[in-house]
């Protein structure tokens, strides 16, 4: 394990738009509050800051006050050229802060620890406390998706080895069936 300590900055802005939010149209929610910013779309907003706080990265990060099923938009999820997260914010600052997190690592590839069954079973064997599965902490295979460590450690080839039979349906059909959790 290395000693990376991260250089961040962050921009906070608290925008008043009025909104029915259901956890669906969020594109729209998207673009209301980009264009009180002057920008056309996420990538150019992240831009913006990248450029500004001489970043490589600018993950974008929508904090709503309703309870809705939080979720990150990266291009893996399709979403080409516009990545960022929603988080449901109802006045648990812990969670909230979790969840923040959690989407945050999504964007950054970090995966999903509580389905398919098959992942869950043994990243509650591996890697209970993780951030992706339920805890705070940012497991050694996360830590190496995100770039944080470059060699894999025994524990995440195990979690690989133990779950290369997943398929991206098996995924899929668990995430449809999943009412839980956040995304
Ligand atoms: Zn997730």
């Amino acid at each position: 394990m290395t000693d990376n300590r991260l250089k961040v900055s962050y921009a906070f802005d608290d925008v008043p738009i009025q909104f029915r939010y259901d956890g669906e149209n969020y594109e729209h929610i998207v673009h209301e509050v980009l264009k009180q910013y002057g920008f056309d779309n996420a990538a150019d907003y992240q831009a913006h800051y990248e450029k500004k706080f001489k970043k490589d990265e600018a993950p974008l990060i929508f904090i709503i006050n309703r309870n809705f099923r939080s979720f990150a938009r990266n291009i893996e999820s399709g979403a080409a050229g516009s990545e960022f997260s929603f988080v449901s914010f109802n006045d648990d600052t812990d969670t909230c802060v979790r969840t923040m997190i959690h989407e945050v690592l999504h964007q950054f590839g970090a995966i999903d620890y509580y389905l398919p069954d098959t992942v869950k079973q043994t990243a509650e064997k591996l890697f209970p406390e993780s951030v992706m599965l339920r805890g705070w902490e940012i497991d050694d295979l996360t830590r190496y998706i995100i770039g944080w460590d470059k060699k894999l450690s025994d524990k995440a080839k195990q979690f690989l080895d133990e779950t290369s039979g997943v398929t991206a349906e098996e995924i899929s059909e668990a995430r449809e069936l999943d009412k839980d959790n956040d995304w």
